[in-house]
């Protein structure tokens, strides 16, 4: 199944409070659709549950406003963060890590959401916690 909307990648609510258009450029978009494809619509077909991004894509007014890294990989569309409904961060990685799911990095940020990227040609498979 193909449901994941673009729009779930670029809303942000910090960008909608400071009235900052936070649409990306097309090379973002092309990372982000990549990030929909390997990652986050497989994620969702796999788990079966409500899965909300928290943030998705941010430009650069937005991920200063979140105190984003300057290397983000949000800034290049190659990231989302994301909470799955009644499972853990924990939960969530240790079923991406059992699948055959492609990713750059998945990082359990705090416990509170889950972190993850994908990079073409270049994804390093790095399970990390903040
Ligand atoms: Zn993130």
């Amino acid at each position: 199944m193909l449901n994941f909307k673009i729009s779930e990648l670029i809303h942000s609510d910090i960008a909608v409070q400071n009235n900052i258009n936070n649409m990306p450029d097309i090379n973002s978009l092309d990372n982000m659709l990549n990030l929909i494809f390997y990652c986050l619509q497989p994620i969702r077909n796999l788990i079966k549950k409500p899965m909300i991004i928290t943030s998705g894509y941010r430009n650069e007014a937005v991920n200063r406003l979140v105190k984003g890294k300057l290397n983000s990989q949000h800034l290049k569309g190659e990231a989302a963060d994301f909470k799955i409904s009644g499972m853990t961060s924990k939960e969530i990685i240790s079923i991406i890590k059992k699948s055959n799911i492609e990713y750059d990095q998945l990082i359990n940020e705090y416990d509170r959401w889950v972190h993850i990227s994908y990079s073409k040609g270049k994804n390093r498979y790095q399970v990390l916690k903040y």
